[in-house]
């Protein structure tokens, strides 16, 4: 199957002339820059990297991804945003997501005027096909958003592959969780799939959701418009050097560690739950929360606002659901400990 991405792209972007930066047209980092109209004093006077080359290298050495096929987005809620306003033209255009699942396709979709088609997931939170394979041959279907795992429910999305050999736009798939996960990334796919973008994040694993900044990882192509399209300094050398400092070998052995210390306070959190009368389900989870039935969330939820203990009621979106993050080691003990009170 032939994909010309050229074809998905909207014509206003394919012919946009990008804005070219001072530190687009000159990118040494000796000499006197009297390029962009900054301020000669002070230590945060000069803009940043445009492209984030630095940390494009270190995540190239880490994931053995070539660094033109990386892009780093203000949050991966920025990557989402890009790919509406690269693929997407407003009032023609449309994209699929599966419900539940993160709430941003929807606000992004809504924000550039493109139509969201909405299928529900089934019982087991997994992509109906039959329901599926009827749009996927609507031309106007740029986009299908599949999120694995998928928040809030914590599973791993299966069939993604049959999407991906079945479906001539784009393929974006949100793995903000994936590093809690034992399923391999789909990152490794993006030379066999052009049409393939996916999205990761610092905010989670990495434990760097106050620096905003995302990835996403596709065909050289796709980056190239995301570049074009993308503010010049989307990411502050603030960020820049916080992400910089992350990817050093001693954090990524610490960031490495608290995963699995995560992951080992999720089986304790579940464990201390399923004693719990109060508790009805509780979901299979590939990411660092797990989704939990109760006879009445409404009611829990606030009682556990009472006692300064916050998680995400979910019960507008699936019925009597608790979304819970797992938290340190005392975090959680105190949120068994104030759920027991509770009954
Ligand atoms: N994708 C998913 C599935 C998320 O749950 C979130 C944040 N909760 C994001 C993306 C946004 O992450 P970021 O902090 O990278 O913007």
């Amino acid at each position: 199957m032939k994909i010309d991405i050229q074809k998905l792209v909207r014509k206003n972007i394919l012919n946009l002339k990008p804005y070219s930066s001072a530190r687009d047209e000159f990118e040494g980092e000796n000499g006197i820059f009297l390029d962009a109209n900054e301020n000669p004093f002070g230590e945060l006077n000069r803009y940043p990297d445009p492209h984030q080359k630095k940390i494009k290298e270190k995540l190239c050495a880490l994931n053995q991804i070539p660094v033109e096929n990386i892009f780093l987005g203000n949050g991966s809620d920025e990557v989402i945003d890009l790919a509406f306003r690269t693929f997407c033209n407003p009032g023609k255009d449309k994209v699929l997501t599966f419900a539940p699942t993160y709430g941003m396709y929807e606000v992004s979709a809504n924000i550039n005027d493109v139509e969201l088609i909405n299928l529900d997931l089934n019982d087991d939170f997994q992509i109906d096909l039959e329901t599926l394979k009827p749009y996927l041959n609507d031309e106007n279907l740029k986009i299908i958003f599949i999120c694995s795992p998928n928040n809030p429910t914590g599973n791993s999305i299966k069939n993604i592959k049959y999407i991906l050999d079945n479906f001539n736009g784009i393929v974006f798939i949100d793995e903000a969780y994936i590093d809690f996960s034992p399923e391999e990334s789909f990152r490794n796919q993006i030379g066999k799939y052009p049409n393939l973008i996916v999205s990761q994040t610092f905010s989670k694993a990495w434990g760097m959701a106050s620096v905003r900044v995302g990835i996403a990882y596709a065909s050289d192509e796709i980056i190239k418009f995301y570049n074009k399209t993308k503010p010049p300094y989307n990411i502050s050398q603030l960020n820049q050097n916080a992400i910089l400092d992350i990817l050093n070998d001693e954090n990524i052995k610490r960031v490495q560690e608290n995963i699995k210390l995560i992951l080992n306070e999720k089986k304790l959190l579940i464990e201390s739950l399923k004693e719990l009368e109060l508790v009805k389900k509780i979901f299979p989870s590939d990411a660092n929360f797990i989704l939990v039935e109760v006879e009445n969330a409404d009611l829990i939820y606030q009682k556990l606002v009472n006692e300064n203990v916050i998680i995400r009621n979910r019960n507008s979106v699936i019925k009597n659901c608790l979304r819970i993050t797992i938290g340190s080691p005392e975090e959680n003990i105190k949120l068994i400990e104030t759920l027991q009170n509770l009954m």
